[in-house]
């Protein structure tokens, strides 16, 4: 447990950090931020996940608003600094961060995660968007594994030639997906041996994977590269221009400074 000197606690009252999670990085921040007893600190998640993993910290589920209602509550639950530690794809609550925290002049971080890179014997398409994945498949009926996310799945209603292997962690609705779909509900980590042994069961020809960074969901990548299998990599949207955190460490003096710079 790390204590704060309580002298200068009384002097300066202890940080309030907002904390955007949803991600293995944000749980991990959270576990560390448990333990420091300088640092007031609520996570929020979006609430997409029906039974999410038990968060240490005081959590508050579900959205905001928009920036107005982001910024309400910024204020009204006397935040005095951000920590913005979503998905790279979670683009809307990152860009409403931005807003509400400007208007608010306060200090606003983002806990970055690498983007994997093309490593020797990788066949990536790389693509912008999910319609650009879609188009990559091609017009001839393939066998592609799809782990793109739940919200992402409506897109490849327009290619029902292929027959898909779906992987998810909630269920999906009927209407979000193509015609042809084998579905499994699993949250990783996942090893590269059951990659590559899911991948030969079921005949896979194709993968199609966001470029989520991390080493969480890692082992699909590499359990391609050792099949030589192609895979459609969906690049993550161009990163904004606020302070990026490259470690927890750096995420953890963010949360305890006086004045974050
Ligand atoms: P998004 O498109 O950026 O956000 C859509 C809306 O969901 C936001 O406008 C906000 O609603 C609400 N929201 C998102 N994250 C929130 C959070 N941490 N706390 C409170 N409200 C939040 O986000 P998304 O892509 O749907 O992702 C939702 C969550 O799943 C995020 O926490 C993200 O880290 C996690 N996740 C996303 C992906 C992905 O591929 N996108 C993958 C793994 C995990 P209001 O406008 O009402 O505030």
């Amino acid at each position: 447990m790390t204590h704060c000197d309580e002298s200068a606690r009384d002097d300066h009252p202890a940080p309030r950090l907002l904390l955007l999670g949803g991600t293995s990085e944000a749980r991990a921040l959270s576990e560390r931020l448990a333990r420091e007893t300088c640092v007031e600190a609520v996570v929020s998640l979006a609430g997409r996940t029906r039974a999410p993993l038990a968060c240490p910290l005081p959590t508050r589920i579900g959205g905001f608003g928009g920036v107005e209602g982001l910024r309400r509550y910024l204020v009204e639950s006397r935040i005095d600094r951000v920590i913005d530690a979503t998905h790279p794809f979670a683009e809307r609550i990152s860009a409403n961060a931005r807003e509400a925290c400007a208007a608010l002049g306060l200090p606003l971080a983002v806990l970055a995660r690498e983007p994997w890179r093309r490593a020797p014997g990788d066949h990536w398409i790389e693509v912008a968007d999910m319609a650009g994945a879609v188009a990559a498949l091609g017009q001839s009926p393939r066998r592609a594994f799809l782990t793109v996310g739940r919200l992402s799945l409506p897109a490849f209603r327009a290619a029902p030639q292929h027959a898909y292997l779906i992987r998810c962690i909630e269920p999906p609705q009927p209407e979000e997906l193509p015609p042809s779909v084998e579905l499994i509900l699993a949250r990783g980590p996942f090893s590269c041996d059951d990659e590559m042994r899911l991948m030969r069961e079921k005949t896979i020809d194709v993968l199609v994977t966001k470029n989520s960074g991390g080493l969480l969901t890692y082992a699909k990548i590499e359990a391609a590269r050792a099949l030589s299998l192609e895979t459609v990599v969906v690049l993550p949207p161009s990163g904004q221009a606020e302070r990026r955190l490259e470690n927890l460490e750096a995420a953890l003096d963010f949360a305890r400074a006086k004045q974050p710079a």
